[in-house]
């Protein structure tokens, strides 16, 4: 039987969703088409590679986590597998930015709190009494429980000196958000379960990290590194899918609405009318409020509700005899408390090879987020010399970047907010009352590319199975 499913947007959910829509096409529904409409001129979102004078730049995300199998699992399938490549982890560290100085995250300290008490207690990161606060940690009796902020729960447990000099800067670095408004259940529920499950963060995470280590030991088969990127970068993911779509996928053309008709969809563009008996949307959330307005307009309103964060990348080559501090590492992040533009820095050509020719590096100094919104009304060029003079002394550089450039992301990362989860669930049971339509996207169901994969997977399989029933 021949059915349509129209994908609204060519971000990475857009295309995993288009792609797990062939899929099923092709295992089992021989009449099933797929349609992908992107409003820009090429897909991938904030995902692209470009090239120059030698170097393999990112411009966006530059990595993915294999700790979540869906960004391995559609590489497997799209038979890109000999594409990966994994960080060196003899560089894998991160320091934090304190005064002109770098100091190191102790290895075993995860986002919050450490796993292993010999680094931390070593650690020049901490005073003596913020050690002792976060080591209060281990009697402090549980919370209450709800959603609390990540700086709330970090402050309750660990006190502010882990907040100020770890949690905030790390969280930061990810979601460019702040970390007093961003929900900690939202964003690392994992930390809850450690409290609720033994009373103790710090506790929780020593007896998990022996039980790894001892999981190692034992089973000593190959595994990725925890965080993968392909040999030709980032855009060879978005650009086997997008090819892979063939004639199915629309470039530079706008979806205006969509709207419902003879128990199915009429997707409407700046260039034409589509009958749908499925949709997946996929576009950030404040784009999706205004496309099911007129089918939903509660549903709409509390997609408009979700707030997303601006940020920029300045992207510097730089010979590496004009950098006099050892950049042995995968970067660093930058406390609120530092009041610099600069939020984090990482060091792409060290943490990947094939970045830069020999001779030369290539760095990515973020700025922007929600603490400093005002960055963005700057001009580029205004932007990139105030981040190479905050990174100058830092990394003792005393020469001129080979070339820079400047990539701004606008409302391009959604913000987990208290109250997010709740949102998302009422978001979610709104779309329910629309039968063959779904919304993914990094808005709902995290922020991560493998994340984003699921999401647009598990969209598409819904839709399928609302369009042709279940268990077909
Ligand atoms: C600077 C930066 C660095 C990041 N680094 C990493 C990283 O290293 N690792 C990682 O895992 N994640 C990273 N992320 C997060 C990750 O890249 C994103 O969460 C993910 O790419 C979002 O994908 P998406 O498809 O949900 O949304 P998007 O990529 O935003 O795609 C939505 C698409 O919808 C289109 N669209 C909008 N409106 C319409 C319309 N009306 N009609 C048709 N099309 C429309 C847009 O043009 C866009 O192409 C980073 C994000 C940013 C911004």
């Amino acid at each position: 039987m021949s059915k349509r499913i129209v994908v609204v947007g060519g971000g990475i959910t857009g295309l995993a969703a288009a792609n797990r829509i062939k899929e099923i096409a092709d295992e089992r529904h021989p009449g099933l088409e797929v349609l992908l409409i992107e409003a820009s001129e090429r897909t991938g979102g904030p995902i692209r590679t470009i090239e120059r004078d030698g170097f393999l730049i990112e411009e966006g995300p530059d990595a993915f986590i294999t700790t979540k199998p869906w960004g391995l699992n559609l590489c497997r399938r799209l038979g890109l597998d000999g594409e990966l490549i994994e960080t060196d982890d003899k560089k894998r560290r991160t320091y934090i930015l304190r005064g002109n100085g770098l100091v190191e995250i102790p290895e075993g300290f995860v986002m919050l709190a450490p796993s292993r008490l010999t680094p931390f207690l070593t650690s020049p990161l901490f005073s003596w009494p913020g050690k002792l606060r976060m080591l209060l940690d281990l009697v402090i009796p549980r919370g209450r429980g709800g959603d609390e902020s990540v700086a709330g729960f970090v402050r309750r447990r660990l006190g502010k000196e882990a907040l100020d000099r770890v949690a905030q800067p790390m969280i930061g670095g990810i979601y460019t958000g702040d970390a007093e408004r961003l929900s900690l259940r939202a964003t690392m529920p994992q930390y809850i379960e450690l409290e609720e499950e033994h009373g103790s963060v710090i506790a929780g995470m020593l007896r998990s990290y022996r039980q790894k280590s001892r999981a190692r030991k034992r089973d000593s088969g190959a595994r990725y590194s925890m965080f993968v990127s392909f040999k030709k970068g980032m855009s060879t993911l978005t650009d086997r899918l997008a090819s892979g779509l063939g004639e199915s996928l629309r470039l530079g053309e706008k979806v205006s609405g969509v709207t419902e008709s003879g128990g199915g969809y009429t997707v409407s563009t700046d260039k034409g009318v589509y009958d749908a008996d499925g949709v997946v949307i996929t576009t950030p959330a404040f784009a999706a409020a205004k496309l099911v307005e007129n089918i939903d307009p509660e549903t709409a309103s509390l997609l408009a509700g979700i707030e997303y964060a601006s940020s920029a990348v300045a992207v510097l080559a730089y010979k590496l005899s004009d950098i006099k501090r050892p950049i042995d590492a995968f970067g660093f992040v930058v406390p609120a408390t530092e009041r610099k533009r600069l939020i984090a820095c990482s060091f792409s050509s060290e943490k990947f090879p094939g970045r830069a020719p020999g001779g030369y590096t290539v760095l990515r100094a973020f700025t922007g987020g929600t603490l400093d919104p005002g960055v963005l009304e700057l001009d580029d060029e205004t932007i990139v010399e105030k981040l190479k003079s905050e990174l100058a002394p830092v990394l003792g550089i005393t020469g001129e970047p080979v070339f820079g450039l400047l990539k701004r992301y606008p409302s391009s990362l959604p913000q987990y907010n208290v109250g997010h989860l709740d949102l998302v669930r009422k978001i979610s049971s709104g779309v329910k009352k629309l039968k063959g339509l779904e919304i993914a996207g990094s808005a709902m169901g995290g922020v991560g590319i493998p994340d984003c994969i699921n999401s647009g997977e598990s969209a598409a399989e819904k839709v399928v199975e609302t369009v042709y029933g279940p268990g077909r």
